[in-house]
């Protein structure tokens, strides 16, 4: 693939970017390895200023930072807004709770025979990030500010078309105060990946992205030893229950499914609705995915943008045509409109069986999925009937339902009468083919951690005496 800045709005070509020679990554990975050395030494408070340092500066140039991430994925320019805002507010909360996070844990030192015992939780050395172009910065952000927290360094090989991105990404870091090799971006392709990874001196990976990239990077870190964080796909549920507030019901799962213009791995993807709301929900959620506005995403008014590459708009398309060609009804949208650049309109599907393509596979795009059910049960049945478990979205007014839903639905988190989010507030990751391990909050925090027992030896009475007499 080549490493090249595309404005999906138009398919125009601004800048192509040649991949770093093995000796420019080879340079990389070693100042990671001194980085390390530095940076493991240095206080939380120092670490804390250089990472406030960082906040401070998307503060100050979040309108050139927000317009360099639409042009090169397409997201609108309030959303893009949105997310530099959210990164400096991930910056602030690690800068102000990594020391928290990773306090010594005092165990019950008498039960295990010892004057004193805790868990002392360190970093591990240079990480590896594979890094997806959905969200370019928080993706990024959201690792690598735990893992700088945490005394990590980290090499970052970003979506190949989003390389302004990743390169302000380094930029961002270095101009904060860390010190050198703490954060730098390879720009490379993903068949560098390897090499990168069974590097001895990189300790661990992690992954956003395909799940066809985790396995790929699950197996090669499994043959060295390395531990692994995958955050895959999802095809989230949004299950409306007869008590729910449908208008808002509906209006919240327009911005579900179309957030990002549809490219989020946590956007809900099957609308799941009981028979006895299914009319009300369904004319309001059809009416309002046809009202999105769709053009420039550097428009105020827009509503939703073009698709961040052409692959991503012709998987949708063909997503949406395998089900209409095997008897889905379309609803609203389902056209590929004639314009340059990468664009597919609001798009609202139902009468769909577990043959079509649309019922099991994640649909990266604004084409929502429409699934009628009787009961709570047959919910709860085709909600896990994926092999994706990420995030889950459940609407219901009535407590008893409320917990059921936050037992039964399998996935990594379950908002309920909201749409699913990540907050650095609360870990975040998925099960089943969503990936394993988590990030933020304290848990993401010490997934790069060595979680190292300290056992201290009681000091025997008559030790102390025969220490105590020798030395009078
Ligand atoms: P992708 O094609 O897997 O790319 C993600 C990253 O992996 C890119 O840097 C890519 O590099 C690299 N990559 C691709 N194949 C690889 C391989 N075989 N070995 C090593 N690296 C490889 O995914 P995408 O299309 O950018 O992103 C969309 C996917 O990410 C969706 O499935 C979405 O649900 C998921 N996602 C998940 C989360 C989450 O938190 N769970 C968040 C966001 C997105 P190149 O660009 O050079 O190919």
């Amino acid at each position: 693939m080549t490493i090249a800045t595309i404005n999906p709005a138009t398919g125009e070509v601004l800048k192509t970017y040649d991949e770093m020679a093995p000796d420019g990554v080879e340079r990389r990975i070693a100042a990671a390895t001194e980085g390390f050395a530095t940076l493991r030494r240095t206080s939380f408070a120092q670490r804390a200023e250089w990472m406030e340092a960082a906040a401070r500066i998307l503060e100050a140039e979040r309108e050139p930072v927000a317009r360099m991430m639409t042009t090169e994925m397409g997201k609108t320019l309030a959303a893009a807004r949105a997310e530099v805002t959210k990164c400096a507010a991930g910056c602030r909360h690690y800068a102000g709770h990594a020391e928290r996070y990773l306090a010594d844990e005092a165990a019950d030192a008498q039960a295990v025979g010892a004057s004193a015992a805790y868990v002392r939780y360190q970093p591990i050395g240079p990480l590896l990030a594979v890094m997806p172009w959905n969200f370019p910065l928080w993706q990024v952000i959201r690792f690598a500010a735990p893992a700088l927290m945490a005394g990590n360094t980290g090499l970052l090989k970003h979506a190949s078309n989003v390389p302004q991105t990743a390169l302000f990404l380094e930029d961002l870091f270095r101009r904060a105060g860390f010190p050198e090799g703490a954060f730098q971006t390879l720009l490379v392709g993903s068949d560098r990946v390897e090499a990168v990874l069974t590097d001895r001196r990189v300790r661990a990976a992690t992954l956003t992205g395909s799940e066809g990239a985790g396995r790929s990077v699950a197996r090669i870190a499994g043959a060295h030893v390395k531990k692994t964080v995958l955050e895959l796909g999802g095809s989230d549920p949004f299950v409306v229950m007869p008590s729910a507030d449908i208008d808002r019901a509906a209006a919240v799962a327009v911005t579900a499914r179309c957030q990002n213009n549809g490219q989020s791995c946590i956007a809900a993807k099957r609308f799941i609705v009981h028979a006895d709301v299914w009319d009300r929900f369904t004319a309001a959620f059809v009416e309002r995915m046809s009202a999105l506005v769709v053009g420039d995403p550097m428009d105020e008014d827009t509503g939703i943008g073009p698709l961040a590459m052409r692959q991503v708009r012709d998987d949708v398309a063909a997503q949406v045509d395998d089900a209409r060609k095997r008897g889905a009804r379309v609803l609203c949208g389902g056209e590929v409109p004639d314009r340059p650049g990468w664009w597919y309109p609001p798009t609202v599907v139902t009468d769909l069986d577990p043959q079509m393509r649309m019922w099991s596979e994640e649909v990266f795009g604004p084409a929502a999925s429409l699934i009628r059910v009787a009961d709570y049960e047959e919910a709860i049945r085709i909600a896990n009937d994926v092999d994706f478990g990420l995030g889950a979205n459940a609407w219901t007014t009535d407590p008893d339902e409320q917990e059921r839903f936050a037992t039964d639905l399998d996935s990594g988190q379950v908002f309920v009468n909201g749409m699913v989010t990540s907050y650095p507030q609360l870990p975040f990751g998925g099960v089943k083919n969503s990936g394993y391990g988590r990030e933020l909050s304290a848990q993401g925090i010490r997934e790069f951690c060595n979680i190292k027992t300290v056992w201290i030896g009681p000091v025997e009475v008559t030790d102390r005496r025969r220490t105590a007499q020798a030395t009078e």
